[in-house]
This record gives structure tokens, sequence and C-alpha cells, in this order.
């Protein structure tokens, strides 16, 4: 047994109020936060959501998000460290990890619950919480780069971010996620993810709840639909990537992304707050190489989305919905990349260029050229 992984947490404000929380790797000396010195004197407005009646879904309109930064040098980055020259939005010189909120927030930064619906015609403020986590000071590089142990940090702060988020009034999901390569629509180079707080249940979580519950119903509450589903694939065994003491990887039977894996654990766990400390250990490894297996199947680096379903929070939903990471890129080629067209876009209706089984064996192929995450930082595997 290994000591927990607890980083330093520091919470602090920015100087327009928003909040800032540094997660230092263990053994960080504590940290008095520094000022933010810019002054900054206001929030940007809120944007709005209406209800689309058409389809059942909300859509947040954010205007304001246009003026947002656009693919900063670093000497310009906001997520880099504070200098003489960049007054970022991290008013520290160093640090490891950091979550603030979004200044260009699609959904905040007041919290309230939505009701159901609302008649065409009306809005209500885009309530809820946009966060920024910034996995590392470092300008360049990428998650698959971090060293174990500040992998293992991310994991603490998306699961003390989700604890706190959903405790917000009115917040039914929280979704950890990251976008990664200029090419799916990214802003920021530096290496950082995004946590959304929605008052609603977005319509994929919804699509999946659904389905999870009409078989946990099915089922008399004795088995839930992505656990069932890891025992098949598990059994199966040709689309598994990678198999550990807690958590499993396959490219699922039905992948609709030219890249596409999944990454479940093995007891059934709502959220990233419900992770016990030996799971969080394995989940920072096993993501870690999941994302260098992807970067090493082309010579440039894979763009990729990296979405971390938690079980809504709501009472109908929550005991049928298994927290997994679902990672999936529109790269079919060294060179191309899937537009989602016709089929895909206007009716969600996949087609897949390629076979989860020879994406599957193309990933364990990259993965076992790969060095052990762990050993390599000289702590002992699990
Ligand atoms: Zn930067």
């Amino acid at each position: 047994m290994t000591a927990p992984h607890a980083p330093r947490i520091t919470p602090t404000r920015l100087s327009d109020g928003r909040e800032l929380l540094y997660f230092d790797d263990p053994g960080t000396p504590p940290r008095t936060p520094v000022a933010d010195r810019r002054g900054l004197t206001h929030r940007a407005a809120p944007g709005e959501l209406r209800y689309d009646e058409l389809s059942g879904d909300w859509v947040a309109v954010a205007a304001h998000r246009q003026s947002r930064t656009h693919l900063p040098p670093a000497e310009a980055c906001p997520l880099c460290p504070t200098t003489a020259s960049n007054a970022s939005e991290i008013p520290e010189p160093d640090y490891d990890v950091v979550v603030f909120e979004n200044r260009f927030p699609s959904l905040g930064p007041d919290t309230a619950v939505v009701s159901p619906t609302l008649p065409w015609g009306h809005t209500v403020p885009a309530v809820g919480r946009c966060e920024v986590v910034s996995f590392t000071a470092s300008h360049t590089g990428s998650f698959a780069q971090l060293p174990y142990e500040r992998a293992r940090t991310v994991v603490e702060a998306w699961a003390h971010r989700t604890a706190a988020l959903s405790a917000l009034p009115g917040v039914r999901q929280v979704f950890p996620f990251e976008n990664r390569g200029a090419e799916i629509g990214v802003t920021l180079h530096h290496p950082h993810g995004q946590i959304y707080a929605y008052p609603y249940v977005t319509p994929r979580a919804a699509q999946l709840g659904a389905a999870a519950r009409r078989f946990y119903d099915e089922a008399g509450g004795r088995a839930t639909l992505l656990g069932t589903l890891l025992d098949r694939e598990r059994a199966a065994g040709e689309r598994v990537v990678l198999e550990g003491a807690h958590f499993t990887a396959y490219v699922p039977f039905a992948a609709r992304w030219p890249l596409e894996v999944h990454l479940v654990p093995h007891r059934h766990v709502a959220d990233f707050s419900a992770l016990a400390g030996e799971e969080k250990d394995e989940l920072a490894d096993a993501y870690l190489t999941l994302l260098r297996g992807l970067d090493a199947l082309y010579p440039t680096p894979t763009p990729y989305i990296a979405a971390w379903h938690q079980a809504p929070l709501e009472a109908a939903l929550r005991p049928a919905s298994r927290f997994h990471l679902q990672l999936t890129s529109p790269r079919r080629a060294a060179d191309k990349l899937k537009f989602l067209a016709g089929s895909e876009a206007a009716m969600g209706a996949f087609i897949n260029d390629t076979t989860p089984e020879q994406v599957a064996a193309r990933l364990r192929d990259a993965l076992s050229g790969a060095p052990a995450v762990r050993a390599a930082t000289g702590k002992a595997p699990a």
C-alpha cells in the first residue's frame, strides 16, 4: 500500500471575484497566494438559455464568448504563470495544477434551479459553472507527457471539483473534459481541460441515462448496462486495449468514431468523487497509457476529445449510470479527419470506416511499445 495522494489545495479569488484553486503535488511547501493585480472590475454578462421545444434540448446562447482569446503565443497565454510582461489568469510565478472559473463562461457565474422547460420566446440567464483546469505551468506539451504524479494530482482535482460543483444549487450534471488539437477547435495550446456544471441533463447524458435505467429496471436492479457490456467485452477480449485491477479499456463493439476507447471501472461508481484511492492511482496510470498509445499511432499528435461521463445528479438516473471515460478522435489516417456531415451531424447516424477490432489491435500494438507509466517515476506499480 502506498500513502494516499493528497495534493496541497490553496483556494483564492481573482480580482473580479472568480474562484481559483491551486492543486500542488504532495510534498509541495505551503503557498501564500499572490494577489491578482490586474484589477478586473466586472464579470462578463451571462448568456442565456433557450429551450428548443422541437427537440426537448436546452441551448446556451453565449455571444460574449466571441471575444475570447484565440491561440495566443506563450508571451500572452492566460494559463501560463504571471510574469512581468504577461499578467495572466494565474497570479503565481509557478504552479502544478490550477482550476479556476472561466472568464468567458458559457454557463454562469450564477447558479439556480432551471424549470424543466420554457415556452417559446422566453429565455432565462445561463446559470451553471464553467471551470478551466490547467494541467501544468508549461505552455507546451500535452496531458500524455505529464509525469505520473502530476496526472494523479489532476485526477484528485477532478474528484474535488466534481464534489464541489455537484453541491451547487441547481446543478444536474458535472462534465470534465479535454479537447486536444486545434483541428477540433481548441483555442489555447496550453495543456488544459474544462469542467462544465449544467443546470440540465445534456442530450447525450439523457440518452445514455435512459438506456441505462431501462436495463437496470429490467434486471430488477441487480445489474447495470455498462457493467454488463464491460463483462462482455472482457470475456470477448478482442477489443480490449488494456486491463488492470480496477479498470478496463476497450474499443466498444459499436464504436462510432475512427478512434474510440472506453475506460470503465470494474466497480459501480457514479463519478470521480466516489473513486477509492487505489482506483484513482490506477486511473491516472491507465489514462496516461491510453493517451500515449493514441499519440504513438501517427507521426504527429492525434486530436481527441476526452469525455468523462459521470452519473447525472438525478435520482432516477443515478443508480443505473456508471462513471467512465469516452475517448474519441475524428482522425482516420495520418492526414485525414472524419468530418461530421449529413448522416452524423443532421441525423446522429454514424458511419464508421474502420472496424473496432482493427482499431483495438493497432492500439494494443502502440501500447506494447510504450514504457510503463509508473516505473518511470520510481513509484511501485499497484
Ligand atoms: Zn501557456
